[in-house]
C-alpha cells in the first residue's frame, strides 16, 4: 500500500512501499508510519494545544540517520519538521503530513573536564547535560527547566541561571556538527563555516540539523544556595518594587526570577495559601556559598513570608526546581518580550492581571538576564537583544479544551498593555503558532534579520527547513 505524505509544495506524494523499504533499509532508526503502535506517542509534544500528524517518523540513532533522513526527504521533495526535546511552544517539532526527523534518541554526553567542554547530542534534555557536567562541578549555560531540550533551546538562544555571568546559551557553544541541507555534514566553529556557526547560534531552526552541540563549561557547586521565597499576593505590589531594586543591586552570580500565580498544592507552600493568590521570588546563587547568604539576605527580610525554602542544595536540584509546573501535556499559550528594566507601569499591568487569573497553572513570570549579555557586541550572536534586563513570560497554562479560549485571551489582554514597557524586543524561542514575521522581526531587529537571510540562501536556498519561525523575511 502507498503511503501520502506532505510534500514541501503542499501537493501530495505517494510513496510506494519500496520507496519506504529503500528507506528503511538505509536507516538504523526506527521509522514509524501512523498505524505503528509507537506512532501516537512520537508526536506528542510538551504543549498538548499541538495535534499534528507527521506521516512519517524517523527517529535517529547517528549523523548516519540524520543524512539518511534529509537525502530522502529531498528525493521525494518532503515536508520535514526537526524534533530535539519536543518543548517548542509552537510545535516546530510537527509538521503535518510529512517527515519529522526526530532526534531525541541521540542524548549521549561527553565532558572534558580539564579543557572544560562538554559535547552534548542534539536530542538531549538540559538535565541530561547538567548530570554529566555536575559529576566535574562544571556546568553550561542552560536553561530553568530540566526536560526541555538543549537543541531547539541553544540554536534560538537560550538563558538561564548563568546567564547574567556568561551570556545567552549560543553565546557559548563551541563548535556544531550540522548536517546541512543537501545531507552535507559540516563543522561549524569560530574558524570552520564561521556565517552558518554563527546563524546557528540564535537563528533558530533554518539552517541545518545539528547533532552535536560543544559547550564550555563553567566551574558551578555542585552546592549552590537558591531556591525560593514566596508572600501573599496582597503583597505582591510591595515585593515587586523590593524585587525591582534588590535584582538590579544583586552581583552577577545571583539570578533570580519573580513569579505571580495562584499556590499550588506544593509541600513547600503551606496549606493555608494554597489555591490562593502568591507572589514568589525563585533565586540560585553560583557564586561563593559565603557570599551568598549575604545578598540574599534583603529579600528574606522582606514583608512576611509565607514560605521560604532557600538553602545550600545542588545545582542540578535547582535546575529542576520549576519542573513540576511546566509539565507535559497541558495546554498552554504564552506572550512575551523584553523589558529594560521594571517600571511602575509593569508593577500595576501585572498585579492587575495576576489578579485575573483564569487557571491555578497559569503565571506571570519576570526573568532576570542583564550582565554579561550587555557587554558583547550587538551582532555577536543573532540571540541579540543586549539590552534586555528581564524576560517577560505571560505563560497561560491549563488543562481542558473548552477553557483554551478564555486562558488565550487572559494572556493577550495582560500582553497587550505591557507593550509599551517592553525594549520592542522578543525571544524567538517563546513565540507561539500565530506570532509571524512582525514577532520574528522584532526577535532580531532588520540589520540580523538582513545577515540571517543572506546565510539562509547560501546553505538552504530551497528553504528545506520550512517549518521554524522564517528568517527569509
Ligand atoms: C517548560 C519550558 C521551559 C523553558 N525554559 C526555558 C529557559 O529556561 N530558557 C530558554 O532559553 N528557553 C526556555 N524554554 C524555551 C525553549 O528554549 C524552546 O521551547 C526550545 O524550542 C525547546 O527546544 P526543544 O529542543 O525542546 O524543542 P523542539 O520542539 O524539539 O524543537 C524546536 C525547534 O528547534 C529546532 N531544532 C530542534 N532540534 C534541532 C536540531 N537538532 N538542529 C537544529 N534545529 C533544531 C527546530 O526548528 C525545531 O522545530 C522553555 C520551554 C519550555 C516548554
Amino acid at each position: 500500500m502507498t503511503i501520502e505524505l506532505t510534500r514541501m509544495d503542499g501537493a501530495t506524494e505517494e510513496l510506494s512501499p519500496e520507496d519506504l523499504q529503500s528507506f528503511k533499509a538505509a536507516f538504523k532508526g526506527q521509522v514509524l508510519t501512523t498505524d505503528d503502535p509507537a506512532y501516537e506517542e512520537s508526536r506528542k509534544v510538551w504543549n498538548a494545544m499541538i495535534d499534528r500528524r507527521p506521516g512519517l517518523v524517523a527517529r535517529c540513532t547517528g549523523t548516519v540517520d540524520v543524512v539518511q533522513a534529509v537525502r530522502f526527504a529531498r528525493r521525494h521533495g518532503l515536508l520535514c519538521s526537526v524534533r530535539g526535546g519536543g518543548h517548542n511552544i509552537a510545535g516546530l517539532a510537527v509538521c503535518e503530513g510529512g517527515l519529522m526527523i526526530d532526534m531525541s534518541l541521540l542524548r549521549g554526553v561527553w565532558v572534558d573536564p580539564v579543557g572544560r567542554t562538554a559535547r552534548a547530542q542534539a536530542g538531549c534534555t538540559l538535565g541530561d547535560v547538567d548530570r554529566e557536567t555536575q559529576l566535574h562541578g562544571l556546568a553550561a549555560v542552560l536553561g530553568f527547566v530540566s526536560a526541555t531540550g538543549i537543541a531547539g533551546l541553544t540554536v534560538g538562544g537560550g538563558f538561564g541561571y548563568l546567564t547574567r555571568r556568561h551570556g545567552w546559551t549560543c553565546d557559548n557553544v563551541v563548535s556544531m556538527e550540522v548536517v546541512t541541507a543537501s545531507g552535507e555534514v559540516l563543522r561549524a566553529s569560530a574558524d570552520e563555516n564561521v556565517d552558518l556557526f554563527w546563524a546557528l547560534r540564535g537563528g533558530s531552526g533554518n539552517f541545518g540539523i545539528v547533532t552535536s552541540f560543544e559547550y564550555r563549561l563553567f566551574p558551578v557547586g555542585p552546592d549552590i544556595l537558591g531556591g525560593a521565597i514566596a508572600w501573599h499576593g496582597d503583597d505582591a505590589r510591595q515585593v515587586l518594587d523590593a524585587y525591582r531594586a534588590f535584582s538590579a543591586a544583586a552581583p552577577r552570580e545571583l539570578t533570580s526570577v519573580a513569579v505571580l500565580r495562584i499556590a499550588p498544592p506544593a509541600p513547600w507552600l503551606p496549606k493555608e495559601v494554597h489555591g490562593k493568590p502568591i507572589v514568589a521570588v525563585f533565586v540560585c546563587h553560583t557564586g561563593k556559598i559565603e557570599d551568598a547568604e549575604a545578598s540574599i539576605a534583603p529579600l528574606r527580610a522582606l514583608g512576611e513570608p509565607v514560605a521560604d525554602i532557600v538553602t545550600r542544595r545542588p545545582y542540578t536540584q535547582m535546575q529542576s526546581l520549576l519542573d513540576a509546573t511546566q509539565p507535559k501535556g497541558r495546554r498552554y499559550y504564552w506572550k512575551s518580550h523584553y523589558l529594560p528594566g521594571i517600571d511602575d507601569r509593569l508593577i500595576d499591568l501585572a498585579t492587575t492581571h495576576a489578579g485575573r487569573i483564569r487557571s491555578p497553572h497559569s503565571a506571570i513570570l519576570l526573568f532576570q538576564i542583564q550582565g554579561a549579555l550587555g557587554e558583547m557586541p550587538a551582532g555577536h550572536s543573532p540571540a541579540g537583544n543586549r539590552d534586555a534586563a528581564y524576560v517577560l513570560n505571560i505563560a497561560g497554562s491549563w488543562e481542558k479544551p473548552d477553557d483554551d479560549a478564555a486562558n488565550v485571551q487572559w494572556a493577550r489582554d495582560c500582553f497587550e498593555p505591557t507593550r509599551a514597557c517592553s525594549t520592542g524586543g522578543t525571544y524567538i524561542n517563546f513565540l507561539t503558532e500565530e506570532e509571524g514575521q512582525d514577532r520574528i522581526e522584532a526577535a532580531y531587529g532588520r540589520p540580523i534579520l538582513n545577515r540571517l537571510a543572506a546565510i539562509k540562501r547560501q546553505y538552504d536556498p530551497d528553504n528545506f527547513f520550512r517549518h521554524t519561525k522564517s528568517v527569509s523575511g
